[in-house]
This record gives structure tokens, sequence and C-alpha cells, in this order.
């Protein structure tokens, strides 16, 4: 009898070592963990899941949800051949990699940023090429664009730091990036008050821009991601997303946000700048520095983040913890790369938290 062979044997040599993506996500009472909307789901998006009915949920979505995709350049305000949908921005990224990156070729991001960034690249049997941020937290654009990328991974505010980086930068590298290279821009943060690099996309052909619904507009467990970039470009990726992955249900709570329940988006992204400049300030009443934050979460080095956290978690809030994150800024060298991110919700959460890290920092000496 010949032995079965071991599912390690036939996998991918370039994927074989890639491990599964599973941060600790254990349900827990006020939780600040991963970004998405504290406030909950738009309102007018559960009336429009309501009304499409269970009975078109026995049929295929659109294709390639065009009708959301109509809505979606009603709001940036261009036209749907420059738009294309995703199960989630990752499934944008993911595509986007697919598309243009051979296997062998460099997929260049700054460093820290979104961990999803490397692992796609690797899936996707490209090369993941780390550059570290400024001390200022910028992205360093010469280093970026001498790394010989065939993408080039930008993101704006960056995960985890917060900060958004600067637009002359960004500029730079959309404007020197080679013929061959694509710049990718994950504004997945852009809607709490940095400025967006959308309208470069009319002038260079080879920048995308991703962008979620994932955060500002409440939808993270319906999983809509897009990205706006030149109509030849965004249908490489389209070809490559493949059809069907947007489902009925998230397309209409997606278009519904995007129509009458904009006023709720704007409304929580006005308390969410007000939290987190008074969080920040409570951070810093508290001999600690907070990196200055463009998004919806605030970045803070303190020293053992992960016992740290794992004392908050006891006493119900989840937050963030990072260690061994490069040492790129003063801030994160004195505390060895340790850090938390916590994400900005309703003050009664901030609270919380604030207790609970005071706590965790008596238990932890
Ligand atoms: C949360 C996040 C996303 C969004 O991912 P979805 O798949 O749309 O939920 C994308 N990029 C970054 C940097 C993020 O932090």
């Amino acid at each position: 009898m010949t032995p079965t062979p071991s599912a390690r044997s036939v996998t991918r040599a370039s994927y074989r070592d890639i491990a599964l993506y599973a941060p600790d996500r254990a349900p827990c009472r006020v939780d600040l963990s991963d970004n998405t909307n504290a406030w909950g789901v738009p309102p007018s998006s559960l009336r429009a899941i309501a009304e499409v009915g269970g009975s078109s949920f026995a049929r295929y979505p659109q294709l390639y949800a065009d009708s959301l995709k109509q809505a979606i350049a009603t709001y940036i305000g261009t036209t749907p051949d420059t738009i294309v949908t995703g199960c989630g921005s990752d499934d944008i990224l993911d595509s986007a990699i697919r598309a243009f990156a051979e296997p062998g070729d460099r997929m260049v991001f700054p460093d820290p940023t979104f961990p999803m960034v490397p692992l796609f690249a690797r899936m996707n049997a490209a090369e993941p090429v780390a550059v570290p941020l400024t001390r200022d937290y910028d992205a360093d654009a010469t280093a970026m664009l001498a790394a010989n990328g065939r993408i080039i991974y930008l993101c704006s505010p960056n995960n985890p730091t917060g900060a958004a980086f600067r637009r002359e930068t960004i500029q730079t590298v959309v404007e020197r990036a080679r013929g061959d290279q694509i710049v990718l821009v994950d504004e997945a943060y852009i809607e709490y008050g940095a400025e967006s690099v959308v309208t470069l996309t009319r002038d260079h052909p080879r920048l995308l821009v991703a962008r979620t619904m994932s955060k500002a507009f409440g939808l993270a467990g319906l999983r809509v991601g897009y990205a706006i970039g030149a109509p030849e470009l965004v249908a490489e990726v389209e070809k490559s997303r493949g059809p069907y992955k947007v489902s009925v249900a998230a397309q209409a709570a997606a278009i519904a946000v995007l129509g009458e329940g904009m006023g709720w988006v704007r409304e929580r992204v006005a308390l969410t700048i007000d939290n987190r400049r008074r969080f920040a300030e409570e951070l810093t009443r508290r001999g600690l520095r907070p990196i200055d934050s463009a998004a919806n979460f605030v970045m803070v080095p303190v020293t053992r983040a992960n016992d740290i956290a794992r004392v908050m978690r006891q006493r119900g809030v989840a937050v963030r913890p990072f260690e061994n994150l490069s040492m790129v800024s003063e801030a994160l060298a004195e505390t060895g790369g340790s850090a938390l991110r916590i994400t900005i919700g309703p003050w009664d959460m901030m609270a919380e938290m604030l207790a609970a890290f005071d706590e965790a920092g008596r238990a932890c000496g």
C-alpha cells in the first residue's frame, strides 16, 4: 500500500511555513483591540438588510457589485469604472498582489505596518521587503523606492502607529515609481481626518487606493472593501478577485450607509476625533508618549505590553499588545519595541480602559 502523502508534502514550498493568522480574539466586555467601530452598526444598514428580504438570499449577488460601485463612485466623486469592490479590503490587497506580482517579485512595505501585508505577499509567492519608518513615523520614500519592489505598499494613516504619512512623501513615491511598479496606498482609516490621495489616481495609472467599510462605516462583520484607480488597473484587480465577492446583505448594508447613513458616520467620526485627543492627553499625563494619531486608535509605547494586555483582559478590557516592533523612534527604543494599540470608542469605554490600564501598571510593577 502506498502511504498517504502528508498535507505538508503536497503544499507549495513558498506557502508551507506560513502560520495561520490568529490573534487573540476571545470575546471581552470592552473590546478596544481591533479598530472596528466601537459605536456599533449604522441603523440604516440594519434596516436595509431587513428590507432586501430573505428570499433574495437564495440567489447569487451581482457578479461585481455594480450597484455598490455606483454608490461608492457617488460618495468619492468619480465614475464606477474607477472602482473595484471586494470581500473586505483584505481581499483587495490579496487580489492586487496576485494580479501584479509574479512569484519572486518583491513587495515593499513600511515597518511597522499592517501585518496582513507581508502575509499576503508570501501567500502569493512574492518576497516581502520591510523598510523601517523614519523616526517621526513617516514612510521613507527614498529607501522604499530603492528597494526595487514590483508593488510598493503605503498605509496612511498607518496601522499600528496611527500616524498619517506626509502627503509629499506619498506623492514622491507615486511620482518617482518606475513604469513597472504599482503603488498601493491603504486608506483604511482615512475618514478620521487625514488627507486622501485618491485624486492622484487621475494622473497616475499605476496608483491604487484601497479603502474599507470595516472601520468608520461600522460593517466589519459584513466584509466590504473597495479600491479606486485607473479603469485599466481596477479591471485587473477585479479579474483577480473573481465574481460574487460581495454578498446580497453586504451590498445592501453598504449602499445604505453611503446614502442615508452618512450622518451617523460623520457624527461618530467627530466623537472619535474628540475622544482621541482627550485619551492621548490622559496618556501624556501619565508620563507616556502616545504617537500622534490620525486614525480611530492610538499607539502608546509601554514596556511589557503583553503582560499589561493580559492583566487588562482579566479586568474585561481588550487592547492589542505589540512586542519586538522595529525601534524606529526614541519612544519605541525606550520600551524595547513594546507598545499597546488601543481603539478609540465612546468615553465610558476609554475610562474603563484607563482604569484597567492603571491597575495593570500597578500589578506589573
Ligand atoms: C482594518 C484594516 C483593513 C481592513 O480590512 P478589511 O478586510 O476591509 O476588514 C485594511 N487595512 C488596514 C491597514 C487595516 O487596519
